[in-house]
């Protein structure tokens, strides 16, 4: 017989078993519902902006690409690139003014990636107008990726790298110095056909918050 039971009589017994049943499942309820609270914190949704003129097969392969690693994404109707974004000098489109203008929406459940197949360009240290092929905010909601510097034959998937780039660079990724890695620096080249996957450190971080990688 052990201590307890010695100590206890039998009545007071049973209900100190049902008291110390009760609060474990008190408890495990409560760990449950922490950890559910967590998941949906982090669960957030990637809205496809499409901008006129980007070909609808490079929308559908990004967003298929993008829900092997992440399923809760959505395609936005097309609409125009907004006008005070159009930068006169060079034929193209102020990311900045892009991501401003993408930045506007208040949803805060959402990451927006707007793609496009015009020319963007971003200021780049002493160069006022430099072209690139996407830009993202570090972490942030939203960011662009571009087709217009893209190699032609390998459109798509190049399209697709640079999206889940900016798309890390939202999730609070910067640069990474592994060559295949998609964080990799692009340096004003396009090095998409090197990039194969996320490297183990950048797969980590996005794993924390729910992509399946
Ligand atoms: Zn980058
Ligand atoms: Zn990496």
């Amino acid at each position: 017989m052990s201590i307890l039971k010695a100590l206890i009589p039998k009545k007071l017994m049973f209900n100190y078993l049902t008291i110390t049943f009760l609060l474990t499942l008190c408890f495990s309820g409560l760990i449950y519902c922490t950890q559910k609270d967590r998941k949906t914190e982090s669960s957030i949704t990637i809205a496809i902006q499409t901008f006129t003129g980007i070909p609808e097969q490079d929308v559908v392969y990004v967003e298929q690409k993008i829900k092997s690693f992440y399923p809760k994404v959505v395609v936005l109707p097309k609409i125009n690139l907004p006008k005070q974004a159009y930068y006169k000098p060079r034929n193209r489109y102020r990311a900045d003014s892009i991501l401003a203008f993408l930045r506007q929406s208040k949803a805060d459940d959402y990451v927006f990636i707007g793609l496009t197949n015009k020319d963007i360009s971003n200021t780049k240290g002493s160069v006022k107008d430099f072209g690139v092929l996407g830009l993202g905010y570090c972490p942030g909601k939203v960011c662009v990726a571009s087709t217009f510097r893209l190699d032609k034959k390998a459109r798509q998937e190049q399209l697709f790298k640079v999206a889940i780039h900016e798309l890390g660079h939202t999730q609070g990724l910067p640069h990474c110095k592994q060559t295949h890695c998609f964080m990799r620096d692009a340096e004003g080249k396009n090095p998409t056909n090197e990039e194969k996957e996320f490297c183990k450190d950048c797969k980590k971080l996005l794993q924390k918050k729910g992509w399946k990688l």
